[in-house]
């Protein structure tokens, strides 16, 4: 577990080391990240240190999520060639996370050949309605209070 001595986002929070920042409040700090899949990438980070989605409460995501819209629409505005956004978060190394404070990516999209590709599998032929609800039924059990 990263602590937040030596967690690079919990630096970029104290300034301990530079970033580009587009926006900060008390809550989020927002900065370009430094690989620019396209130009404008940015990460958006609570200021509280959590590793991933499966920290947050409700009340942190409604705080941090909250400051997405306003981002998305200020980076789209940047360039009247950015016709969409992919909006990102990754949680869990096999999920391709490598920093471990969680962060979400703003990452806006020009064309369907800049450089950002995603890839969803489609296996629709190997899931009948009855497996389907199976496995919806699990996850209900578990959102039980
Ligand atoms: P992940 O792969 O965890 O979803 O994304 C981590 C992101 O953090 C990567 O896109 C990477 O380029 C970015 N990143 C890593 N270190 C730094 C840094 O020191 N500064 C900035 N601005 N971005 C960073
Ligand atoms: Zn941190």
């Amino acid at each position: 577990m990263t602590s937040t001595t030596d967690c690079i986002f919990c630096k970029i929070i104290r300034n301990e080391i530079p970033s580009t920042v587009v926006y900060e409040d008390d809550v989020v700090k927002a900065f370009l990240d430094i690989s620019q899949a396209t130009p404008g990438h940015t990460l958006v980070i609570p200021k509280q240190h959590v590793a991933d989605i499966f920290e947050y409460d409700a009340d942190l995501a409604a705080a941090v999520f909250s400051r997405i819209p306003k981002i998305a629409k200020a980076i789209k505005a940047i360039d009247p060639a950015i016709k969409g956004m992919n909006i990102l978060n990754n949680n869990g190394e096999v999920a391709y996370q490598s920093v471990f404070h969680s962060h979400i990516h703003l990452i806006p999209r020009y064309s369907d050949t800049d450089d950002f590709k995603i890839h969803f599998g489609d296996h629709t032929d190997q899931y009948t309605p009855e497996k389907l609800t199976q496995i919806a039924d699990q996850i209900k059990a578990q959102l039980k209070d």
